[in-house]
């Protein structure tokens, strides 16, 4: 498997850090240097003002002594760790805090030019080439009766701007760092929470795919992950359960196909090599006719069935007379009936009962209903179907005086294929298909069926129905 999300996400942690880093090393750098420059100039640029006010035009109006202000410029210079000058605007040195007075050597500064610094009152460099590294140089004009007379120039060495800022960028270097690991945990958290669980996950889904169903996938948390594993793995349960129950059904149909085809086969080939004399011919034809009904009504059933699906069955409602659909169903099995001498008693509530259900499945329930009262009573024995009504709805019971059902059996009856011991010696048609269809017609309707019965002394089958309001009633 391709650990490609893995990786992504790794990637972009990466991404993260080295950004991060370049952002640091360039913008936050830049910015702290502009920031520190503006802070350093501006201090300077007061003190230069400061300067120019006071020693500096109390100097050029005689009022003190260039001794005076070089004492003082030089305490200010230790304090401001700068160059502090005073300048004509010829660019003649008038005084330099680093430096003793020397009246002898006038230096004179080749190309001043006080404009350089005009609209930003600093400037960035070597100074008119007097300083051999870069500095930052503030200006403030020294003015005497509307007069200019000079400058306080102050230098501040350039270098130590870059250290402090190298200070402050440490700092964030250092959070960042702090940061980048922090954000490790969101690395750390997506593979315990989403990455871990989403391998098993895949995994499973691979031993689904390649048809093992019945692959175990754990996944305990209870966050969509273990939702989305928990749905996985009850899929492929049911996917299971339907690919066993898909070869029970097979296997089950196989069987009951075979066995009569089989008997089938049997007589017609004695029949053709002469086993079978020909006057028992109407005998062996009714065995085989018999065999071939068989048939029809396995196919029959197994199509209806296959037309079933409790979630997806599409009922066709409408709004009849369930007193109707009994009295025909009744008759239907009349041939029956007498043929075993058994008498069906009906006792119904009112004449008319309106249900709202699909009449021709409602029929079928009822259909098969009868017919197993019929199959598993003796003959000479009386059948009883009855409704009544409670809770607006009508109960419909079909009840009989049969061979009952074993207590053990009870549930297993409601299954496709399944048949009692005990009624495989009595009917030999049946398919073990007729509960089942009628449970999952009345499940269908919402409704329910239910048995009860009492081996050896009968069985009661029972479903309920919606019943109509009457208009004239509720008025
Ligand atoms: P079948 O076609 O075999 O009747 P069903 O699904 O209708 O299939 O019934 C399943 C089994 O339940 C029957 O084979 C029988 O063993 C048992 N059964 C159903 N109805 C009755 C009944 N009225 N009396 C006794 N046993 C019954």
């Amino acid at each position: 498997m391709k650990k490609t999300l893995y990786l992504k996400f790794c990637l972009a942690y990466l991404i993260f850090g080295i950004f991060g880093f370049i952002i640091i090393a360039v913008f936050v750098s830049n910015l702290t240097l502009e920031h520190l420059r503006r802070e350093k100039s501006e201090s300077l640029y007061r003190e230069a003002t400061l300067i120019a006010n006071t020693y500096a035009s109390d100097l050029y109006n005689n009022a003190i002594s260039l001794d005076t202000v070089k004492r003082q410029l030089d305490s200010l210079d230790t304090y401001l760790s700068a160059r502090i000058w005073i300048i004509n605007p010829s660019g003649r040195m008038i005084l330099d805090s680093s430096k003793p007075i020397d009246i002898q050597n006038e230096i004179i500064i080749e190309n001043f030019d006080p404009t350089i610094a005009v609209g930003t009152y600093y400037t960035i460099g070597d100074f008119f080439h007097t300083f051999d590294e870069e500095m930052l140089s503030v200006f403030a004009p020294i003015t005497n009766d509307y007069e200019l007379k000079g400058y306080v120039v102050i230098h501040s060495s350039m270098q130590e701007l870059q250290i402090s800022k190298e200070n402050l960028l440490k700092i964030s270097y250092i959070t960042f760092l702090i940061l980048f690991l922090l954000s490790g945990i969101i690395l750390l958290f997506f593979t315990e929470v989403v990455y871990k669980p989403l391998r098993k996950i895949t995994t499973a889904t691979e031993q689904y795919a390649s048809g093992n169903m019945h692959y175990e996938l754990q996944v305990e948390s209870d966050d969509e992950m273990g939702y989305l594993a928990a749905i996985l793995s009850y899929m492929a349960g049911e996917i299971a359960k339907s690919e066993d129950n898909q070869k029970k059904l097979v296997a089950n149909v196989s069987h009951d196909f075979r066995s009569p085809l089989t008997s089938i086969k049997g007589f017609l080939e004695a029949m053709q090599d002469g086993t079978i004399p020909t006057e028992l011919y109407p005998k062996y034809i009714g065995i085989v006719l018999n065999e071939t009904e068989r048939l029809i009504k396995l196919t029959n059933s197994l199509l209806t069935l296959n037309n079933l699906n409790t979630k997806g069955m599409i009922l066709e409602k409408s709004e009849f007379d369930i007193n109707q659909v009994i009295r025909n169903t009744v008759t239907a099995f009349e041939p029956s009936c007498i043929n075993k001498k058994i008498a069906v008693e009906l006792i119904l509530t009112d004449d008319v009962m309106i249900v709202e259900a699909d009449m021709g499945k409602i029929q079928q329930v009822l259909y098969n209903l009868v017919d197993n009262a019929i199959k598993f009573s003796p003959s000479n024995s009386i059948i009883k179907i009855e409704t009544y009504e409670k809770h607006n709805k009508i109960f419909v019971s079909v009840k009989d005086n049969g061979i009952g059902i074993p207590k053990e059996n009870l549930k297993q009856i409601w299954s496709r294929f399944y048949k009692t011991d005990l009624s495989r010696g009595k009917d030999k048609k049946g398919t073990g298909l007729g509960l089942s269809i009628a449970k999952e017609i009345i499940q269908s309707h919402n409704e329910n069926i239910n048995v009860i019965s009492t081996e050896g002394v009968g069985s009661e089958f029972i479903f309920s129905l919606p019943i109509v309001e009457d208009e004239d009633d509720i008025i």
